[in-house]
């Protein structure tokens, strides 16, 4: 790693540190030769994918969007922000490692169903509602018992 202070190429590690949930690694450095201190991020590579919606548009996926609905879905339910950014993220990790370009909006909104599901029943039911448009209620009782099975 380059110094940015003075171009020498050699610089000693203080400090490294894993952040955002151990997906990005925080490192202090300290440059040989002038002793300038900064910080640098490694990061994994994500790639971006578009959400083919049910009537065939295409769109890129946009993630504040997700998680909007996973927050109309939590609310007043003890999730924490936290906690729905988790979801989020293993949600998009998951699409990352399957390496669809093109990603149906059902795959990402089961995803999203699933994780909900493990965490709080309300706001998985809430989720699913909207997102399944139940038109009865049989047809939603059906959607959980197949999600018991899984
Ligand atoms: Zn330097």
């Amino acid at each position: 790693m380059k110094c940015p202070k003075c171009g020498y190429e050699d610089t000693k590690v203080l400090e490294s540190r894993l952040s955002n949930e151990g997906r990005a690694v925080r490192r202090r450095r300290n440059c040989i030769q002038c002793n300038h201190r900064f910080t640098t991020y490694e990061k994994e590579e994500l790639f971006a994918f578009s959400v083919v919606k049910k009537d065939g548009r295409i769109e890129p996926f946009i993630k504040e969007k997700s998680f909007r609905a996973i927050q109309t879905a939590c609310q007043k339910r003890p999730i924490n922000y936290d906690q729905m950014d988790a979801i989020i993220h293993r949600v998009e990790r998951t699409i990352q490692e399957e390496s669809e370009r093109n990603v149906p909006s059902t795959r990402i909104g089961d995803l999203i169903m699933q994780e909900l599901y493990n965490i709080d029943k309300v706001a998985y039911v809430r989720f699913a509602s909207v997102y399944k448009d139940f038109k009865d209620p049989s047809e939603f009782t059906k959607e959980i018992s197949s999600l018991e099975k899984k």
